[in-house]
Formats: C-alpha cells, structure tokens, sequence
C-alpha cells in the first residue's frame, strides 16, 4: 500500500506475509494486461525476491505517477518494466 504523510513524504507498506494465491493471482494480472507478450511473466517473477521488488514497484508507481487504485493494471506493467534484469533477483 502506497500512502503520502501529512508533510508529503511517501511511505510504502508491504504485508508480512503473502500467501501463495495472491502472488499467483498479481503473476496472472501481470500475464494478462502487462502488454509483456515475448517475456515469461511467471519465470521472471519466480524469486521471492523478485516478486518483492516488484511489489515495492508497484506501489511507487502509485505514488510516483499519482494514480489511483483503478490503476492497477497500468501500476504493474510500470513496475515490471522497472524491474531490474538480474542474475541475483
Ligand atoms: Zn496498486
């Protein structure tokens, strides 16, 4: 969850735990509207350090581009074409 404090510094909150289904259902949206047709969505995003970064991305691109939660399909295609391509993720 993306939040902006009250003197305007950005915040990002992320869940302790997240369960399997959630993170195949963020894979599946990605799959379908991320517009990312010649790259394996799930293979890229097969590390739960990849996934992460992903999800910080995700809510920066709220905060960075100012969109709202109706967004979220354009959130994540901002977040995965930001994800950087690393052996190590
Ligand atoms: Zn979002």
């Amino acid at each position: 969850m993306a939040i902006t404090g009250k003197a305007g510094a950005w915040g990002i909150l992320l869940r302790s735990e997240i369960d399997p289904d959630t993170v195949q259902s963020v894979k599946e949206r990605i799959d379908l509207f991320g517009g990312h047709e010649d790259i394996d969505v799930f293979q890229r995003l097969d590390s739960p350090r990849a996934f992460v970064s992903l999800l910080v991305l995700h809510e920066l691109a709220h905060l960075q581009n100012d969109w709202p939660q109706a967004k979220e399909n354009d959130c994540d295609a901002w977040a995965f074409e930001r994800l950087p391509f690393s052996e190590n993720l």
